[in-house]
């Protein structure tokens, strides 16, 4: 049982890193579904769960959408683009402990933080021309 379970844990995680572009959880499990057809969703979902507590994978919590998760280990920024939803990553400089910048969080207790840029992907403009 346990070996199941690593099996379909390395199967999650390689998926991840197929898919490359941070994939959501249900791009996930299509993927493995075409050639494990009786994985079931709940697995897959519990088993990016476990990645992201165990640091292998990142959770990227998308506004408006569905989260994403990405095989990248190291804190980087991403831009969602506006007309497809594509999630792609973007070179900038990580900005630690963005918290602690916070000069009054009017009585929060701040847990986290999500900065995502937005715009237009590369594909999106050239089959829509920008204004
Ligand atoms: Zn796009
Ligand atoms: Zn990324």
């Amino acid at each position: 049982m346990i070996i199941r379970k690593t099996i379909q844990c390395a199967l999650v995680l390689e998926t991840v890193k197929k898919l490359m572009c941070h994939p959501t959880a249900d791009e996930v499990y299509n993927e493995i579904a075409k050639e494990n057809p009786n994985i079931s969703r709940t697995t897959v979902y519990r088993n990016l769960q476990r990645l992201c507590e165990s640091g292998e994978i990142q959770k990227i919590e998308v506004p408006d959408a569905a989260d994403r998760f990405d095989h990248t280990q190291s804190k980087h920024y991403h831009a969602k683009c506006l007309k497809c939803g594509k999630v792609s990553d973007v070179d900038m400089d990580y900005i630690p402990n963005v918290n602690e910048k916070i000069k009054n969080a009017n009585g929060f207790k701040i847990t986290g933080y999500e900065m995502i840029f937005k715009g237009v992907c590369p594909e999106c403009q050239n089959t829509q021309p920008a204004k």
